[in-house]
């Protein structure tokens, strides 16, 4: 895009107030752009710290209470909150895994609870059922390196 054209007033007096309106509106742009760049990058920090509270928030109620799943985060707010593995362990045979949330092709907006029944044992699909999965807690990084095959 060509740089706006301002016309150039007639009189000498006139031509210096644009130019120092034009150097002050310029000035701004930058002072204003530098301020909502650090608006924005604060918004974010609080966002990820509400997001990792609301992650322990209900990491302690499923410590404390179990069974009672919703509310949760979603999967982007636990992402988010530094929160990326759900524990988890089939209703049915017991075997403990930790799924990657980041890796799951649900939509992010998907309630961490929402999962339980989506998240299918391998074991036991092998045996054709399809129990649906304890939740256990929200965790930093994975218990082990890989979840057996
Ligand atoms: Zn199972």
């Amino acid at each position: 895009m060509a740089p706006k054209h301002h016309p150039t007033p007639l009189s000498g007096g006139d031509r210096k107030a644009l130019q120092k309106e034009l150097g002050r509106a310029r000035a701004m742009t930058t002072i204003l752009a530098a301020q909502s760049a650090e608006a924005r990058t604060k918004g974010e920090a609080l966002i990820r710290q509400a997001d990792r509270l609301l992650s322990e928030s209900w990491n302690e109620r499923m410590w404390a209470d179990g069974g009672l799943m919703d509310p949760s985060p979603t999967i982007d707010q636990a992402v988010n909150g530094g929160y990326p593995w759900l524990e988890i362990e089939c209703s049915r045979c017991m075997t403990k895994r930790d799924v990657d949330l980041a890796a799951l092709r649900h939509p992010p907006t998907t309630f961490v609870h929402d999962l339980a029944s989506r998240l299918r044992c391998g074991k036991c699909a092998k045996a054709n059922r399809r129990p649906p999965a304890t939740l256990l807690q929200l965790a930093q990084r994975p218990r082990q390196a890989a979840p057996e095959t």
